[in-house]
């Protein structure tokens, strides 16, 4: 097996294609030197190799490696006449990064291998340049000291002891600025460094060049596994078992003086789209220089640092002789820049984030990727890159990461603004968006506020009002489909959950995160899309959707094969839905109706009646609620299809858990504060979720399911009456065997038929039923005997199939997750191993009984990109997701079609 693949100069070995192997970098590296753009020659070890060494560790590795590297170095010291480790004609290596999918930052690099206090003074003289040796010597000490020594600072507020040196020098000379250090005073700081080192890590700097070689590629491979590492995969969805491939280069100089500089450019602008050439740039500097801020970058193009002039309220007088672009100040290896960057974007077909060097006078480009971009960005640049003829339609489409349009969807914080943000916690980006509002620790008193961030330990079903008028939600427990994350992914609400590091203290009204007290009244901010929690008030912008966003709509239209549903409780959720372009709901889950307020009452009233004609008294105050409910979703869909479940959770949840409004039941009911208690407690269940829900619920209580269906009809016959014709979808929850369902049609027939027998009016209506429960799978062709449409509710049949249960996952997830034991959170992606098994011998079975059923999935999968392509492989009829992922899953239902 080939680990070592060599590229730059005459013969490249990989080429493009090969990211999986090479990495980004490497796979890029190749395809650059193939297509003609000058870069340092170097060779890349395989992402294979990175799996190897984990698996066998470094002695075994080297082993296996040695030869193939060694070659490889000498290949590049006869193409670039030097050597490495020569003391008269050093060659100086880079070691970097580069993973099948960029990772910016998150592993690590050294630059200027090969020197040694013998090698330092070879290089002055080769380059006849000895500050800009010593200062390549230190920069090395530095980089290496830390990266692969693991020199650092003592504690987490001080800063690394390196840069303490060069502080500390810098004050004694009197001096701003790394480049006014003389060269005596970079020899003082390598004899610092190098005593650090020693100090902290009790081993002497390496001064073998091989060594150096080694320790820094192993170091490569090691941060692979690094925590910052782990958990940007883990937030980005990345595969812990892909490794990292090693990029060995040659080192070209962008320090060498005043005709040596480096950058960073982009084809086209990475946060908004709009198609110009863009970058920063330094002269006389190196790579990390640009990157870390040390001193103002200039732009590469003279609009762009126009624009920026503009900005920093710079003059132009100013501008020209202080801040120059690289356009102004030299103009011919700009333009060779400029060619070589629209050269690599009509190569790629993409956007390209590029690295550059200049030493001396000659261009050097060291890296080019896909780059990455905003949501804005994204849209924009497949519509232009479409119009412009670089790419096709389908291409376009594909070019559309279906999860990113939620950007576009919900407001945001401006970057600028969270830069100078303060983060106090982390939890889990459950539901995009950005949000800053006071504290508040109940869901009553949301209203409290015009502004409030509901902070729970976790959220339930009576919260519901509070989480509807809270600007965001915190929880410190619970996952990706905990209570909190579900309903506030459905109101499209901005949501942090799971941030586990914040304690709340209930009775104190207060909370401590990240050292410090805050009460309630405090003002927090929440980003939906890091999870980050910030202190005070971060500032937000409105989103605004461009022609662009319609234009992708457009296009998915064009080759989507599902429908696209969603799932809906209100007339308000239903128009939002429509406008993203739902072609119907999936799923009104009619419990959430009966939260509000004035309902709850008639409900609890109802859940603990002790006779059936209590209850159906109870029922019968519920009966006009729900009858407007249902007339105001169906006007609001006019007349697209609405599928309607009947009530689902268990009662338990509805019932008051507080002693004050348990007094005020009593009160209401004319019943003893005990008797109220005593039928709570008795309302208990060890396991609700597998309890007395569902179906169970309406074939205890039938007249539940009949006050349910006269609502859905009588509301029906009434737009009827307004000319708006609906075909109710009746849906049975949480059937498991085919009775279960019988019986409940039988009341839903009868009940309609006796609605219509009243109005003398009727309407078309079906009764179906969800299959979420894998025994309804299993007997899928009996229960199609009946059931006139499937929906698939892959939460319950997600936490059946594991036997995890919703709510309490967030407990083992995460942990099973960042073991690998999980690659995904099968509550997120769904599991098309074992869950997807049961949706395919569902449809299978269904259909063999129906060849025609309708079937779809209202399930959180339904919004999900990765499973929206299984369910149009799977060939449903639709999926169903909330309101805000309908164009997320219209985008990924039509790049399964094409
Ligand atoms: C499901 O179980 O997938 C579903 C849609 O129903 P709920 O989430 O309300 O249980
Ligand atoms: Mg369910």
């Amino acid at each position: 097996r080939t680990r070592v693949y060599k590229f730059g100069g005459k013969k490249t070995d990989g080429d493009g294609s090969m990211k999986p192997l090479l990495g980004g970098k490497g796979a890029n590296l190749a395809e650059m030197s193939r297509i003609g753009i000058p870069v340092p020659p170097g060779f890349t070890i395989t992402t294979e190799a990175c799996t190897e060494y984990n698996e066998l560790g470094r002695k075994t590795l080297k082993e296996l490696l040695k030869d193939e590297v060694e070659s490889a170095v000498l290949g590049i010291e006869q193409m670039m006449k030097s050597k490495f480790g020569d003391v008269e004609n050093p060659l100086l290596l880079s070691v970097r990064s580069g993973a099948r999918v960029s990772m910016p930052g998150m592993m690590d690099t050294v630059l200027n291998l090969g020197l040694n206090d013998e090698v330092v003074a070879g290089l002055a003289l080769k380059t006849n340049n000895e500050r800009f040796a010593w200062d390549s010597y230190r920069r090395f000490i530095q980089m290496y000291g830390s990266v692969v020594m693991g020199v650092k600072p003592h504690n987490k507020e001080d800063l690394d002891p390196f840069e303490e040196i060069i502080d500390a020098l810098k004050e004694k000379r009197g001096i701003d600025l790394d480049t006014d250090f003389t060269v005596a005073d970079l020899k003082d700081l390598v004899y610092d460094f190098k005593n650090v080192v020693l100090k902290q890590t009790g081993k002497p700097f390496p001064t073998d060049p091989w060594e150096q070689l080694w320790g820094g590629i192993f170091a490569v491979f090691n941060s692979w596994n690094t925590e910052r590492a782990r958990y940007y995969r883990l937030i980005n969805k990345i595969p812990n078992d892909w490794g990292t491939a090693v990029n060995v280069q040659t080192m070209v100089f962008g320090n060498m003086g005043l005709s040596s500089a480096t950058g960073v450019a982009f084809t086209r602008d990475a946060a908004t789209g709009e198609n110009v050439f863009n970058g920063e740039y330094l002269i006389n500097a190196q790579g990390e220089d640009v990157v870390a801020g040390v001193r103002t970058p200039q732009q590469i193009t003279k609009l762009g640092s126009e624009r920026w002039a503009k900005l920093a309220t710079i003059s132009e007088e100013d501008r020209v002789e202080k801040y120059p672009s690289l356009q102004e100040l030299m103009p011919e290896l700009y333009d060779e820049l400029n060619e070589y960057q629209k050269k690599l974007e009509t190569h790629f077909k993409d956007m390209q984030d590029l690295e550059f060097t200049i030493q001396e006078g000659k261009l050097w480009i060291l890296q080019t990727r896909n780059g990455k971009r905003t949501g804005a960005a994204m849209v924009k640049i497949a519509i232009d890159s479409l119009k412009e003829g670089l790419i096709d339609d389908k291409t376009a489409l594909l070019r559309i990461d279906p999860n990113k349009l939620d950007e576009l969807l919900h407001p945001i914080f401006d970057t600028k603004s969270l830069k100078k943000s303060h983060v106090i916690a982390q939890g889990l980006p459950a539901s995009p968006g950005a949000a800053t509002g006071q504290i508040v620790f109940f869901a009553d008193e949301a209203k409290k506020y015009k502004n409030s961030i509901l902070t729970r330990i976790e959220t339930s079903p009576e919260d519901l009002e509070g989480m509807n008028i809270a600007r965001g939600i915190l929880t410190t427990r619970g996952g990706m489909t905990s209570h909190a994350a579900v309903v506030a992914r459905g109101m499209g609400k901005c949501c942090v959950s799971g941030a586990g590091s914040i304690q709340i203290d209930y009775k104190k009204r207060i909370m401590r995160a990240n050292g410090k007290e805050f009460h309630e009244g405090d003002w927090i901010s929440l980003d939906g899309a890091t999870g980050n929690v910030y202190e005070g008030k971060v500032p937000t912008i409105e989103p605004e959707l461009s022609g662009e966003f319609a234009d992708i709509m457009k296009l998915s239209d064009k080759y989507i094969k599902m429908q696209v549903r969603t799932n809906a409780d209100t007339p308000k959720d239903a128009r939002v839905a429509r406008s993203f372009g739902a072609q119907g709901i999936g799923l009104t889950r009619t419990e959430h109706m009966f939260f509000e307020v004035d309902r709850i009452k008639a409900m609890r009233e109802m859940i603990l009646a002790d006779t059936v004609k209590a209850r159906k008294q109870a029922l019968s105050q519920l009966l006009p609620m729900q009858r407007s409910d249902f007339e105001g979703i169906f006007e609001a869909m006019e007349g697209l299809p609405v599928t309607i479940r009947l009530l689902d959770p268990p009662l338990h949840e509805f019932v008051p858990h507080q002693l004050v409004t348990q007094k005020e039941l009593a009160e209401d009911m004319h019943i003893s504060l005990e008797a109220v208690k005593s039928k709570i407690a008795e309302l208990e269940e060890f396991n609700p979720m597998m309890g007395h829900r569902g179906c169970r619920l309406g074939n205890t209580y039938p007249e539940i399911t009949e006050m349910q269906t006269r609502a859905i009809i009588e509301a029906a016959l009434d737009v009827k009456e307004k000319g708006i014709i609906t075909t109710p979808e009746i849906m049975v929850p949480l059937v498991g065997t085919v009775h279960e369902f019988t019986e409940q049609e039988k009341i839903i027939r009868n009940t309609a038929k006796q609605v219509f027998k009243e109005r003398n009016d009727s309407v078309d209506f079906l009764v179906g039923t969800m299959i979420e429960i894998p025994r309804a799978a299993l007997v899928a062709d009996k229960i199609a005997e009946h059931a006139e449409f499937f929906s698939f509710g892959t939460n319950d049949l997600t936490q059946t199939t594991y036997g995890y249960s919703r709510d309490d996952s967030g407990k083992f997830l995460p942990v099973y997750i960042e073991k690998g034991i999980l690659k995904e959170d099968p509550f997120e992606v769904l599991d098309q191993e074992g869950v997807g098994q049961l949706v395919n011998i569902g449809i299978e079975r269904g259909r063999k009984t129906k060849p025609k059923l309708k079937v779809g999935i209202c399930g959180e999968h339904g919004g999900e990109p990765k499973s929206v392509a299984f369910c149009h492989n799977q060939k449903m009829n639709y999926v169903s997701c909330s309101p805000y992922r309908v164009p997320i899953a219209r985008v990924a239902a039509a790049q399964a079609a094409v």
